[in-house]
């Protein structure tokens, strides 16, 4: 479960979940979404994934849009990026914050990737403009079937404490 008070660095939430066994993939994605409210609160987009491969973390990564002024650096593509330099990232699994947009996802269908654990999708997001529903619809992408499984999970927290208006802003 998410705690009451948030640690300074998601990096460091990430690592203590390293320490435990075989975390589930509830227990990763929290941790992502630990991430994401993190840099969310320290003025980035709140956005984070993790890449993780036969239980080993290889990546975690926040959307670097705002810092870097760069629209491509997703979180999904940063932690592609990363866990990269690890070699094949085949069969891996990507958890997100939310649900993939088409740049990423076309990113990670073409690395293999198994699957996306995410907790927020586009209809979470709309009501904050952060859904990617629009350029679904002009890429003509339909996610029915997936091109790859897509699985949303229970978030512990509402969409608006990640996606609302923070208290700095
Ligand atoms: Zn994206």
């Amino acid at each position: 479960m998410l705690q009451a008070h948030l640690p300074q660095s998601g990096t460091r939430l990430v690592n203590s979940l390293t320490a435990i066994s075989d975390p589930t993939h509830q227990e990763w994605l929290e941790q992502t979404l630990h991430l994401a409210l993190t840099h969310r609160q320290q003025g980035g987009r709140p956005f984070a994934a993790l890449l993780v491969k036969e239980g080993k973390l290889l990546a975690s990564a926040v959307n670097r849009m705002l810092e870097a002024g760069d629209p491509t650096r997703h979180a999904e593509l940063e932690a592609l990026r990363e866990a990269s330099q690890h070699g094949s990232l085949k069969g891996a699994v990507v958890y997100a914050s939310g649900h993939p947009c088409p740049m990423c996802l076309c990113a990670l269908v073409m690395n293999g990737i198994g699957a996306v654990y995410y907790a927020f999708d586009n209809q979470d997001a709309a009501p904050f403009g952060f859904d990617s529903t629009s350029s679904y619809d002009k890429l003509r992408l339909p996610l029915s079937p997936p091109p790859l499984p897509l699985i949303k999970l229970p978030s512990p927290l509402p969409a608006a404490a990640l996606y609302g208006a923070q208290p700095h802003e």
